[in-house]
This record gives structure tokens, C-alpha cells and sequence, in this order.
């Protein structure tokens, strides 16, 4: 009673009120006209949202299903790729690729710091044979954003595709799939796109559809060309949540109302806020160069333990964030900022983290790294010039 709930991990997020209430509608059969009227309107804004003239197919899975979709539908069993790991999501596309019989080689780079051009262009040399190259744009564990568009450009002139998880960061900074140059784009629904989890969003280049055309169907539920041609009918191949289905349809309209350069200079904008105001605290940021735009990652120092820190910030403010993963699991807060959050919320996040800190025997000088992160804040708003 006393605080609002505010939910500020990387996914899922919190949901506008307008999309909470299409989903409450009753339920509508998924092969009718009227779904297949939302179909054709969502297709619409999907292929904005991608920045992509070719069909985006909506899965009924989590983001790692639409990950294993893409590994599972591009590759045939005993080809190389080449995965870029740099934490968690680096790390599962390994996972997918292996389980999937593929040889893989791993470009390890450390946690905090983004790949760079010259040590994916060194890996593609030295494995000519490599059919493919998998990357995170945001990896979520580490917040380190990744040169996409550098990256794309270099396999542009390659025989092979380049697949991007763009599962944190689409709807959240540009990430134009044909303009750069992406093979294969992946996201899912509880991340940038403010609605609950259980859809995955993928798409393909043209060239990573005529690859899927020659790889044997390796699983009968994620078939991506059975799928093209139901969304070429306005149609999914399987029964797909509808409520989630008419949400994304809802939540891409609010985009699309707004404008997606609206809503990446929010986005850059909150990024600044937090980056700004951790700093001010003198905390140290977990990925100091290369950083996404929907989620800011926080090392602790030694002694304060970040397991006691989340459950302050939960029970006494209300503010519910993430924390390190694996060799950072209690080392780290990761504050998400993405989908419905607000400036408002995020300044309620930042004040929840620098008393929870304090609670747990930190010290915190600066009493005005409020007013500093919203002055950085509205200084991005006003200067965000559109460039990644
Ligand atoms: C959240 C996330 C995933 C995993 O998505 P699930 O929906 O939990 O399967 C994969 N990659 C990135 C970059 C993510 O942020």
C-alpha cells in the first residue's frame, strides 16, 4: 500500500493501460476475418518496427524460441558458425547451435565490453568455411551494445548470414534490419514492446530465405517457411495467442502514433538519466563504453551484497530490479528502463537503488544525482540526433 510497484528489470517490463485493456477483450477465433484483419494490420507495423520489407512471423514461444527458430531453420546439422559470446545470450546461442549439431567457433569477449570489427573480420578470415556469425545487439547480462551495423557491413561482401538477437534492444534504438544489412532478426514481446512475454518475433533477408529454402525442415513446430506463406494470408501456422497477438498490434500502434524516432530518443534519453546518476553516486558501470539504451548495469563493490540490496529496494520502495548473473550473481544490479518506463519511474529507480546501497553499508557522497541524471535527461531529449 504504501509504494506502487515498480517494475524495472530487463524483461518483463510494465504494461500501458490501453494495452492491458485490448487483451481483456473476449476471445476472437484465429482463423476469421476479424483476426485476420489485426494480422494485416500488425503486419503492416511489424515490418516498420524490423525496418525491413519481408514477412516478420509471430511464434508462440519465449525469445529463445525464436532463437532456436533461427539456428534451427538457417543451418543444416554440421555446418560452422562463428558466435560471438560476451555473456549470457552469447553463450545460449552456442547452446542453441551445439544442441543443433552445428560446429561452432566461439569469439569470447569479456563481460562489460562490446566485440569489435577487427576481431569478428580475424575470425572470418581464419574460417572461410563459417556459413554463419550470431551476435546480441544488446546483451542483456552485461548491457553492452554491439557494433551491429559495423558488423553487418563486413559480411555483406561474405557467403555467409549474419543473425542478430535483437531481443533488448528492438523497439528500444534503431536496429533497421535492410538498411544494415541483418540476415536474420529476432525479438521477443516482454522486452522493448511493453506487453507480457509468450510471443517471438522473426525475419528474414531475402538471401537467408533462399538458404532456408535448401535446409531439411529440422522440426515440425518452428517451420519458417510454412510460416511466411500463413502470413502471407494473414494467418499463423499454429493456434497463436490472440490477446498477445491484438496487444502487439495495439502496442505498435502506440509506436507508430508516436513515431519511432520518439520513441528511440526516449529511450537515449532514460539511458542518459541512469548512466548520469550512477555515475554522480560514484557507482561504477558495468559496460563503461559500448552500452544498450534499455538497461544499465551496476558492479558493486566488494562487500555490498547485491542479493540484500534488491530485497531493500523491493520491500521498502517498491522498486523491483535485476540482478548479476553467474560470476557477477550478487555483484552486479542491472536496472531495465525499457518498454512502458517513464522518466518518473526511472528516477524512482535510481533513488531505490542509492538508499538500498547506503542500507547496505555503502557509501554515497553526492545528494544531487537526481537533479544531475534529469538534467542529462532532458539535455538527450533535446540533442539525440538519431545516430547509434
Ligand atoms: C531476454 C533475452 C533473451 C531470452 O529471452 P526469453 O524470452 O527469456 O527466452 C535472449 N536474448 C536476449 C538478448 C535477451 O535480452
Amino acid at each position: 500500500m504504501l509504494n506502487k510497484p515498480r517494475l524495472l528489470t530487463p524483461g518483463p517490463t510494465p504494461l500501458p493501460e490501453q494495452i492491458r485493456l485490448v487483451m481483456a477483450q473476449d476471445m476472437i477465433h484465429h482463423r476469421k476475418a476479424a483476426f485476420k484483419h489485426v494480422m494485416a494490420e500488425l503486419q503492416e507495423r511489424l515490418q516498420m518496427l524490423f525496418g525491413t520489407s519481408q514477412p516478420v512471423m509471430s511464434l508462440a514461444c519465449s525469445g529463445t524460441g525464436v532463437m532456436t527458430a533461427a539456428v534451427t531453420n538457417l543451418f543444416a546439422p554440421g555446418e560452422k558458425v562463428i558466435v560471438v559470446d560476451g555473456g549470457k545470450f552469447g553463450e545460449r546461442w552456442a547452446k542453441i547451435a551445439k544442441g543443433h549439431g552445428l560446429e561452432i567457433v566461439t569469439l569470447s569477449v569479456a563481460w562489460g565490453t562490446a566485440v569489435t570489427t577487427a576481431e569478428v573480420e580475424a575470425a572470418l578470415d581464419a574460417h572461410p568455411d563459417a556459413r554463419g556469425l550470431f551476435v546480441q545487439n544488446s546483451e542483456t547480462s552485461t548491457g553492452v551494445l554491439h557494433p551491429v551495423r559495423e558488423l553487418a557491413a563486413i559480411t555483406r561482401t561474405r557467403d555467409l548470414l549474419f543473425v542478430v538477437d535483437g531481443i533488448s534492444s528492438v523497439g528500444i534504438s534503431p536496429c533497421p534490419m535492410d538498411a544494415w544489412g541483418i540476415d536474420c532478426l529476432v525479438t521477443g514481446s516482454q522486452k522493448g514492446l511493453m506487453l507480457p512475454p509468450g510471443l517471438g518475433l522473426i525475419a528474414l533477408s531475402e538471401r537467408a530465405w533462399n538458404k532456408a529454402e535448401t535446409v531439411p525442415p529440422a522440426c515440425f513446430y518452428f517451420n519458417l517457411l510454412s510460416e511466411r506463406a500463413n502470413v502471407q494470408k494473414n494467418q499463423t501456422l499454429f493456434t497463436t495467442p490472440v490477446s498477445l497477438i491484438i496487444g502487439l498490434n495495439e502496442s505498435l500502434k502506440m509506436f507508430m502514433d508516436a513515431g519511432l524516432e520518439t520513441v528511440y530518443r526516449k529511450q537515449w534519453a532514460l539511458t542518459m538519466l541512469a548512466r548520469t546518476a550512477v555515475k554522480e553516486m560514484g557507482l561504477e558501470l558495468l559496460a563503461p563504453d559500448h552500452f544498450t539504451w534499455g538497461l544499465t548495469s551496476v558492479r558493486l563493490p566488494e562487500g555490498v551484497d547485491g542479493g540484500k540490496l534488491l530485497e531493500i529496494a523491493a520491500d521498502r520502495f517498491g522498486v523491483i530490479m535485476a540482478g548479476g548473473q553467474d560470476h557477477l550473481k550478487g555483484r552486479a544490479v542491472r536496472i531495465g528502463h525499457m518498454g512502458w518506463v517513464d522518466w518518473a519511474d526511472l528516477a524512482a529507480g535510481l533513488h531505490a537503488l542509492a538508499e538500498s546501497f547506503r542500507a547496505c553499508g555503502g557509501y554515497i557522497g553526492s545528494r544531487d544525482y537526481l537533479e544531475k541524471g534529469l538534467q542529462a535527461y532532458h539535455e538527450a531529449l533535446l540533442t539525440y540526433d538519431g545516430t547509434v
